[in-house]
């Protein structure tokens, strides 16, 4: 009998790499052709529509009804163009994926056949928002909820095969105007901090008029044969394998790490640039990453609501485009046990529109001491809301990963380096308590802040094993998973730092009002904060046992698990963080409280039912299979004459098979046992927690008796690929 993997693997061996569909060599002469971008815009739009747009690109600002209106109609002059034929509002709703909903530009006006797209298509859509996770604040006997427009991000035209859709990017409520989706309180953060931010860099720099929010993100993924893929129920299912023994190579000669791409895995990689790059997303670096079959790809950083939705696209470009090669992306947090899972880092900076990053080094003292506010700000704003930070990053594929000792460990701290340690420590001794002494200090700016500068040649010295570091001129946040949105950790990020920037603002305004100079009130806030947020920075091995003790006994929460660390979203300081600067209501937080847990019981719901399906009705069955060839092998010999010593390795094999048998049995039946009382716990947070301490262990016993089976039976007969053939054919 052929089975499902050994076609699957004839497939693979046969398979040709599929060409490229190239649009040109030179990356300017496409770039950005299906995004509706200012220069367009300028060729079809009045100047008063092209400057209220381009006012409404700053996150926050509105516009009218008639500008609306020639908005609307040049964008359907371009798409009509370009040769779409529908429209689509798209947005990001909780569960984690992007939404669309179609609708042609075509209409009958009488019985004429006409294309329309006026403002109220632009504007406002009501999809049934019945399906997406609202975490209880939509009622289903108020199923609306609508999208609306974001003008700050460009609309696009999305390309499937020959299909032409205009996507308008926007942002999902509910009918009473509570977010539904990771968008609006995004671009709420945003407006939050730049305002926040603005008059702590007018300390420094009156010329100012903007700050903007910079995210550059770095996508980790693995690329599987679509055979194989196909051959797998659990990566169908669940994006992971559930079970499966480790392949006896692995990543231990890291030979994989930049090593040159494959054909087939180059050929989609072109393809998915050149997608990306026609949608106007910067991607600019690609490489395989540590495990076998796993690459990274990274854009250049933009302004973060833009970056998110580029990311978002970005995985769904993925999806396609990797169908095209037959190949399957998968963009789980840990798609195979054994090797390093996949993550996404969060690069996050601040800028100024007088072309200053906030977090780099100037090149005068007084440039380095605004940097060195807004650093040692953001170290404050760590320390004080590190658990908001991990609540943002929690979700059940990434439980596989944090403290893994392939990813930051669940402990929130910052690494900032030896330099910048040194310049933490001299400011910290140096500046006094008490009232500052410009002159006394005057030897504190010629020494430390004119030396700043020379930070950037010690950037090299970086720590993977850190969940939050300082790289020269921005802060990476590692701990993020591959499929999450990003907007979940920069809308926390933006959401903090601005808190921060406030209280630092109203602390020096009261030292200037009791007499102190700026400098001097600067200074004494700066030495302040570096002492309050020692707690979390931490230079040495984050996968260290020594550290987990370190940080308990500096009071740092080490919660290993999504349910637990869901808790701290419903923190009275977490949601008045939120609630008090206009980014989540109360009940929006609890409402995302509701959805993450929810999440996290389908999750894993579904992967505890599909590993029972796959032991009873693929494994077991193979072992059977095998057991009877010993059982007629040892029958046969029996009956020949050979003596029963002679079939002892036979007899030990089939007692082993057997045994495990039978204790996969007893598992599968405890597991379906904790799944029914999964149910009868009292709210979704309880049933997230009972999954998480009971449902989940049984999984992992239950795992390992099958891969102990993966080992004892015939090859020939093994149902599933194994690790060596998804990872290794290619
Ligand atoms: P790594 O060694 O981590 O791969 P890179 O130099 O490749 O570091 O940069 C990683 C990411 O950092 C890129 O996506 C880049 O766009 C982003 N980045 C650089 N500067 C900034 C900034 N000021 N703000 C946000 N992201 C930035
Ligand atoms: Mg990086």
């Amino acid at each position: 009998m052929l089975t499902g993997r050994k076609k699957a693997i004839e497939t693979v061996i046969n398979r040709e790499a599929v060409k490229p569909q190239l649009v040109g060599n030179r990356v300017p002469e496409y770039y950005g052709t299906n995004v509706f971008t200012e220069k367009v815009m300028r060729e079809y739009l009045s100047e008063g529509a092209f400057k209220a747009i381009k006012e409404a690109t700053r996150v926050g600002h509105k516009i009218n009804r008639e500008i609306a209106d020639e908005i609307a109609a040049s964008m359907k002059a371009w798409a009509l163009k370009k040769g779409a034929n529908s429209y689509t509002h798209w947005f990001q709703p909780l569960n984690g994926l992007t939404a669309e909903k179609h609708d042609m530009f075509f209409t009958l006006k009488g019985d004429e056949p006409i294309e329309a797209f006026g403002a109220d298509a632009l504007v406002q859509q009501e999809p049934d928002a019945s399906s997406f996770p609202s975490g209880g604040i939509r009622a289903t006997f108020e199923a609306r909820g609508y999208t609306a427009w974001d003008p700050a991000s460009p609309a696009f035209i999305m390309e499937i095969g020959e299909g032409k859709t205009l996507c308008i990017p926007t942002i999902f409520v509910s009918y009473t105007g509570e977010a539904l989706d990771y968008k609006a309180p995004l671009l709420k953060s945003i407006s939050f901090l730049e305002k926040a931010a603005l008059p702590v860099v007018h300390l420094f720099d009156k010329d100012a008029t903007k700050i903007s929010v910079t995210l550059g993100w770095e996508q980790e993924y693995f690329l599987i044969d679509e055979a194989l893929f196909y051959a797998r129920p659990d990566l169908m299912a669940t994006g992971r394998t559930l079970l499966g023994a480790s392949s006896s190579k692995g990543q231990q000669l890291e030979d994989h790490y930049f090593g040159t791409i494959p054909e087939r895995i180059y050929a989609f990689m072109l393809d998915l640039e050149t997608e990306c790059h026609k949608l106007g997303i910067p991607v600019r670096t690609r490489h395989n990453e540590v495990a076998p079959s796993q690459f990274e790809c990274a854009p250049m950083f933009e302004e973060a609501n833009v970056a998110v939705d580029h990311n978002q696209l970005l995985m769904d470009l993925m999806e396609r485009v990797s169908r095209r090669h037959k190949l399957r992306v998968l963009i789980h947090e840990k798609p195979f046990a054994g090797i390093n899972g996949s993550g996404k880092h969060n690069n996050w900076s601040l800028s100024t529109d007088t072309g200053k990053n906030l977090l780099s080094p100037g090149k005068t003292p007084k440039t380095n001491l605004l940097f060195l506010t807004f650093f040692v700000n953001v170290l404050k704003a760590v320390s004080e809301y590190g658990d908001l930070i991990r609540a943002s990053i929690a979700s059940a594929n990434n439980d596989h990963r944090l403290g893994a000792n392939e990813a930051p460990p669940a402990i929130i701290s910052a690494f900032i380096g030896s330099y910048m340690t040194n310049i933490l420590d001299e400011v910290e001794k140096r500046v006094a308590k008490g009232k500052y002494d410009e002159l006394a200090n005057a030897s504190l700016k010629l020494d430390i802040l004119n030396k700043v500068p020379d930070l950037l040649l010690d950037t090299t010295d970086r720590n993977r094993t850190s969940p939050f570091a300082f790289t020269g001129n921005k802060f990476e946040i590692r701990a993020v998973g591959s499929s999450a949105n990003c907007a979940s950790i920069m809308t926390v990020m933006n959401a903090i730092m601005g808190q921060q920037l406030l209280n630092f603002k109203a602390e020096v305004d009261k030292l200037i009002k009791e007499g102190e100079s700026k400098e001097g009130a600067i200074m004494r806030r700066i030495r302040q904060y570096i002492t309050d947020s020692r707690k979390i920075c931490f230079e040495g091995d984050g996968y260290s046992a020594a550290w987990e003790k370190e940080a308990k006994k500096r009071g740092l929460s080490n919660v290993k698990t999504t349910p637990y660390a869901l808790d701290f979203l419903i923190q009275q300081k977490f949601i008045d963080v939120f609630t008090q600067n206009g980014i989540l209501s109360e009940r929006e937080s609890f409402a995302r409280y509701e959805v993450e847990n929810h999440k996290y019981v389908l999750k894993i719901d579904i992967e505890a039912n599909t590993l029972t399906d796959i032991a009873i009705s693929q494994i077991i069955p193979a072992a059977l299979e095998y057991s009877n060839k010993l059982v007629s092998n040892i029958q046969g010999l029996k009956a020949v004459g050979i003596s029963a010593s002679a079939t002892k390795a036979q007899k030990e094999l089939l007692e082993e098979i057997s045994t495990t048998v039978n204790a996969i049995k007893t598992n599968v039946d405890k597991l379906n046992k904790s799944l029914e009382d999964a149910h009868k716990q009292k709210s979704t947070a309880d049933e997230a927690k009972f999954y998480c301490d009971k449902v989940k262990p049984i999984m992992d016993v239950l795992r390992v008796e099958l891969d102990a089976l993966e080992s004892l039976v015939d090859d020939t007969i093994w149902p599933l690929p194994k690790y060596r053939e998804m990872l290794f054919i290619k």
